[in-house]
């Protein structure tokens, strides 16, 4: 696979294209940010969990029939996926109140949202992402009415499948946000599911598993995003180096 001319350079994953047009492949930098870039430090192998725990939870979903983006990984931080045309919408699940909820309507930080709550943030770092509802999606032309229901019905699927998932593991899934492509005609879970994208807290402690380490200097950020990607995909780390030292092995013979 020849690693094509650069697509997209995002805040923290570059897109190349490949030689197939139907596909691209995203490499997931050690570059971490908060607020809108505002803060930014470059961290050894960041890149290289967020891409296990994406992976992890892409195949996850496609097992339990999501849909995504997701092909295979290409290197520890390279996964090819599907060629999306996206949509600029953040669709954001929560299911205990942090973060933006709590700074803008009267919720307690920690407390159980019932029901689950779902906003969507316009995409665009410009205007601070800010949130949307049906009206302005559909006066911009953004998705269709059947495309919005869709990508709804998806997001509250994955929050089904990864809040279980993850509670098995002690972890509190508290929120995170997805984005969405059309590919063929149909809607497709596309971007990363990270730690850069989830808010997670250990279930006993409620310690901070995720970027709120580094947006508010928790602790060892490195180690934080090492700890939960092993916790996440038990041994996939180890599995890939192994897999790939005896596919190496096998072309030098
Ligand atoms: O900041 P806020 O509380 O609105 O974020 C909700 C969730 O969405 C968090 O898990 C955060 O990491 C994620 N998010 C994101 N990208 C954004 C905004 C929020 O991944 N641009």
């Amino acid at each position: 696979m020849k690693k094509g001319a650069l697509l997209y350079r995002g805040k923290a994953k570059s897109v190349y294209l490949t030689d197939n047009p139907e596909e691209v492949s995203v490499e997931f930098r050690d570059d971490i940010t908060a607020f809108d870039g505002v803060k930014s430090d470059v961290l050894a192998d960041k890149g290289v969990y967020n891409a296990a725990v994406s992976a992890f939870f892409f195949e996850y979903l496609e097992i339990h029939g999501v849909k995504t983006h997701y092909i295979h990984m290409l290197d520890r931080r390279t996964m090819l996926v599907r060629k999306l045309q996206m949509i600029p919408l953040e669709v954001i699940v929560r299911n205990i109140a942090a973060g933006s909820i709590v700074r803008n309507y009267p919720f307690t930080e920690g407390q159980v949202l019932r029901p689950t709550v779902m906003v969507i943030d316009y995409k665009d770092d410009s205007r601070h992402d800010p949130m949307v509802n049906d009206d302005i999606i559909f006066a911009l032309g953004l998705v269709t009415r059947e495309e919005l229901l869709t990508m709804r019905k998806m997001a509250l699927k994955v929050n089904d499948l990864l809040r279980t998932y993850l509670a098995g593991l002690n972890i509190s899934l508290v929120d995170f946000k997805l984005e969405f492509g059309r590919w063929k005609g149909d809607i497709l879970v596309g971007d990363e599911i990270s730690m850069d994208s989830m808010r997670l807290w250990d279930a006993q402690s409620r310690d901070s598993l995720d970027k709120d380490v580094y947006r508010f200097d928790k602790g060892d950020v490195r180690a934080t995003y090492a700890a939960v990607a092993e916790r996440i995909t038990p041994g996939a780390l180890h599995r890939f180096e192994a897999e790939k030292a005896v596919f190496s092995r096998e072309g030098s013979e």
